[in-house]
Order: structure tokens, then sequence, then C-alpha cells
């Protein structure tokens, strides 16, 4: 299935880009939530985490490592939600895996 975001790697669509190197990209979120509202996925086409395989697994730490720095880049390094959802029943909208970077307020409560 192509994904908006699969349009985005292949430079189809727009997007504000934050970070990109041969597996992962990161870019804003066109409807933010907060000051910062990044997406951070891999390049590879993963629908969600619970398809992750073994061998996808370094992708989640080059994806932590990216939040890291981008965190302290757009200055939210004391605060900040990362988050991926997984399923319809959590609200995934887009099936290509994708972690939110949000911060720049006061966070609420998980709902
Ligand atoms: P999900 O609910 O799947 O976890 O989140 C999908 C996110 O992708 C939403 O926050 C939505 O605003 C964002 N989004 C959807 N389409 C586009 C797009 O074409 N460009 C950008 N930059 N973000 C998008």
């Amino acid at each position: 299935m192509t994904t908006v975001f699969k349009k985005i790697i292949d430079g189809e669509l727009p997007a504000d880009k934050v970070f990109e190197n041969d597996r992962i990209l990161a870019f804003k979120d066109i409807n933010p939530v907060a000051p910062i509202h990044i997406l951070i996925i891999p390049k590879k086409e993963i629908p969600d985490i619970q398809s992750l395989s073994e061998e996808d697994l370094d992708l989640m730490k080059e994806i932590v490592s990216v939040a890291q720095v981008l965190a302290k880049r757009f200055d939210i390094a004391e605060g900040y939600r990362l988050l991926t959802n997984n399923g319809p029943l959590s609200g995934q909208i887009v099936p290509h895996l994708h972690f939110h970077l949000i911060g720049g307020r006061q966070l609420g409560a998980m709902a």
C-alpha cells in the first residue's frame, strides 16, 4: 500500500524535512499538536511497530538517536514525548511506522 509517507520519501509529496539519511527521514507534522511536532520514520516500508522483525530493530535504535539529536536541536530536550500509534484502535491513520516527537509546551496527560 502506497502511503503519503512513502510519497514524501520518494519526493512525490513535499515535506518540511529536518533530518535525512539513507535509512531515516524526519519532517514536520502537517497538523502539529504542539510548537514542535516532528515525525521520524524509517524509509523502509514497515506498517507499524507490531510488524517489526528482528532485523529491523537497529532502525529503532537509530530512530531514538535521531529523536535525541532533534530534541536538542529544537530545544525541547528537557521535556518531550516520543510516541507511536499501532493500528486503528490506537488512532493510527498512516500505515507506515512513524514516531511523533512532540514538545515545546507543557504536555497534558496521556489519553
Ligand atoms: P498517526 O495518527 O497515523 O499516528 O499520525 C499521522 C500523522 O501524520 C498525523 O499527525 C498527521 O497530521 C500527519 N500527516 C498526515 N499526512 C501528512 C502529510 O502529507 N504531511 C505531513 N507532514 N504530515 C502528515
